[in-house]
């Protein structure tokens, strides 16, 4: 495994460009979710190509400087991982090898970005948008992988691809859960004993509301009240938003007519947690 942490040796490190090379793009502190997204990697890549997993704390996607200055960096930990999983090359840069001071170009998305963790975090999705499209340029890679519990992340990205022609397969892989259905994050590493205790509520609460969608329940205050009350009742988790959209407009809807999505964010304490459900009429 090579571990790269300039782009002028990404080149040299990524060898024959005739093979399919798939590009893992993550922040590191890497679970069992990002190592299910690079198995899939391994598979689209197949024995002649080539896995790529990017391990950058991207600064520019970052709305409060104590979340980016929180943010685990296990590198050591993170390597072995990558090495254990059969990963050939790390791509690992500090922030100053990837913004030139001076930058002043960024790609901005703004349609799919408006509602849930765009409305939350302004800024944010530019941030993801520019630093994947320079992940795809650095790597030149022919498909990248992404999961679904970043669910308007992968919505935007497949935007910026479609939008800007970015010659990049979009691949999904579904979200990787603990047993007791929290959804993994490498922010969970932050919650103290209580909150982790508390964090599977996330799940059941939305859970529940799909389970009164399925059994008839289709307005959306109902269901937005039903998964807020079980979210809230410890006292515990402080709603960051809770929003029911179209799954592919990510729009508000009064009515749920087509797929839509039950998406929330919470806070315990500073750690931002998020979590969605597909409800289909
Ligand atoms: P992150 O390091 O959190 O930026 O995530 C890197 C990639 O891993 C993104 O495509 C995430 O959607 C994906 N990912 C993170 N957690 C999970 C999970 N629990 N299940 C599936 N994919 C995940």
């Amino acid at each position: 495994m090579t571990v790269v942490t300039q782009a002028s040796e990404l080149t040299a490190a990524l060898g024959n460009a005739g093979q399919p090379r798939v590009l893992v793009p993550t922040m590191g502190a890497l679970h069992h979710g990002h190592l299910a997204l690079i198995r899939h990697a391994k598979i689209l890549a197949g024995a002649q190509g080539t896995v790529v997993v990017s391990i950058f704390v991207n600064p520019m996607q970052f709305d409060r400087a104590g979340d980016l200055a929180a943010y685990p960096r296990p590198r050591e930990a993170d390597l072995a991982a990558c090495r254990a999983a059969g990963v050939a090359v790390v791509f690992a840069p500090e922030a100053a090898a990837m913004y030139a001071p001076d930058h002043s170009v960024t790609v901005s998305e703004s349609q799919l970005s408006r509602n849930l963790c765009g409305a939350a975090r302004p800024g944010h999705f530019d941030g993801v948008c520019t630093v994947v499209l320079k992940l795809f340029l650095l790597c030149s890679c022919q498909i990248a992988v992404f999961g679904e519990k970043d669910f308007q992340q992968l919505a935007v990205i497949r935007r910026m691809v479609r939008d800007l022609n970015v010659p990049v397969v979009i691949v999904a892989h579904p979200t990787v859960r603990e047993t007791n259905g929290l959804a993994m994050s490498s922010r969970n590493a932050r919650l103290n004993a209580a909150q982790r205790a508390d964090a599977p509520r996330l799940r059941r609460a939305l859970l529940a509301a799909q389970a009164a969608f399925q059994a008839g329940t289709r307005r959306p205050a109902e269901l937005l009240t039903m998964a807020r009350q079980a979210i809230e009742a410890s006292g515990l988790a402080r709603m960051d938003y809770l929003s029911l959209v179209d799954a592919d407009s990510l729009e508000s809807v009064e009515h749920v007519e087509g797929p839509a999505l039950l998406a929330t964010a919470v806070f315990y304490g500073e750690v931002r947690l998020i979590d969605h459900v597909c409800l289909v009429p």
